[in-house]
């Protein structure tokens, strides 16, 4: 029944309206909804925190938007604080995809609705629903930009490197796997060599996103695979890291390579214009929000929040029903119709 009893002991009440299942209840208008947000690696997050506490408020409902700068455990003991103050639904963006267990499992029996956003939480079955851009997409994206961008250079063989995310967010792999399928078929042809010998996600990985951790592995990587060869391009999976890598280049005295991105970060779309980075990936955190709070009203008034994807995100212990919106590449040649209507980048010209 929806009727559950809490942890605290308190009775929910719900808003059935009437369809006559318990299982479609919803909860209350103005209830309370907690947003977990990981730390701030990217722009996205900066401004998810705004969206979510502006678009939940303007839909009536109360908020408890955190950030975990320090890490996992105070990102844990927010989303405790938040199934004790009875938030109905948690969105979660996880620091570590596979430590928050038992919040989440705090969560589901005091009778909340759990939605990952951006990020798949690991190895619980107490998670609901996952809201994100298709990540493998977003790999694919780059590792084709990456392609394109050596191919309008010159010509084959390229020497490439590879550089990946923080190995404790779902996402990290996703990228890389959807990147690798492109560029896997050119290594193994010998059309782009990886001069480090660094090809595997686990050799290749950023932990918490960092851009030192990146910076530090590009200059190691430069002075000793690149002291008389050409780095021609590097699959970045964001923008934040790339810009790193162009640092690292940039203070070995290297030309600029091919490099891609995502985020579609304010100082990377003044990059791409300038031709220093080549691509970035538009995920519109508007977008991404606003449909998290179409979830919040869909469940606040019959308890079910609608997917379109099935089958992509098992977990490890449940396949997560998901709704995915599609990311978009961006160059220069379509960075000014891709930002037109961006209140931050755009209107942009060429
Ligand atoms: C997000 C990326 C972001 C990265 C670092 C990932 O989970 O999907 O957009 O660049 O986290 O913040």
């Amino acid at each position: 029944s929806a009727l559950a009893l809490t942890g605290c002991g308190r009775q929910e009440s719900t808003t059935n309206s009437g369809s006559g299942s318990s299982a479609s209840a919803g909860f209350e208008k103005g209830s309370l909804i907690g947003v977990a947000l990981p730390q701030k690696t990217s722009e996205n997050w900066v401004l998810a925190e705004k969206l979510f506490k502006d678009d939940l408020e303007a839909a009536g409902y109360k908020t408890d938007v955190q950030f975990a700068n320090n890490g996992v455990a105070e990102q844990q003991n927010q989303i405790s604080s938040m199934v004790s103050k009875g938030a109905k639904v948690i969105i979660v963006g996880a620091i570590d995809s596979k430590q928050l267990g038992s919040q989440l499992k705090q969560a589901k029996d005091a009778g909340a609705t759990v939605i990952a956003y951006d990020r798949l939480v690991e190895d619980t079955a107490n998670v609901d629903y996952y809201l994100a851009f298709d990540n493998f997409k977003v790999g694919e994206l780059q590792g084709q930009a990456l392609i394109d961008g050596l191919k309008k250079k010159g010509s084959a063989p390229w020497n490439i490197e590879l550089l990946a995310g923080s190995p404790d967010d779902a996402n990290s792999k996703r990228f890389f796997d959807g990147a690798m399928s492109k560029l896997q078929p050119e290594i193994s042809k010998g059309e782009m060599k990886v001069l480090s010998g660094q090809t595997q996600f686990n050799q290749v990985v950023t932990q918490g996103w960092k851009a030192e951790n990146a910076q530090k592995r590009f200059d190691t990587i430069l002075s000793g695979s690149y002291a008389s060869a050409k780095l021609d391009g590097v699959l970045s999976p964001n923008d934040t890291l790339a810009r790193a890598v162009l640092t690292s280049v940039k203070s070995a005295g290297k030309p600029t390579p091919v490099i891609t991105g995502q985020d579609s970060e304010v100082e990377s779309v003044k990059l791409i214009m300038k031709g220093e980075q080549y691509s970035t990936i538009s995920k519109d955190t508007r977008a991404l929000v606003k449909q998290a709070v179409t979830m919040v009203n869909e469940l606040q008034s019959t308890g079910k929040a609608t997917t379109n994807d099935e089958k992509s995100y098992n977990n490890g212990k449940k396949v997560v029903p998901a709704y995915l919106l599609e990311p978009v590449i961006v160059t220069k040649d379509n960075a000014a119709e891709v930002y037109k209507n961006d209140p931050t980048l755009g209107p942009i010209t060429k």
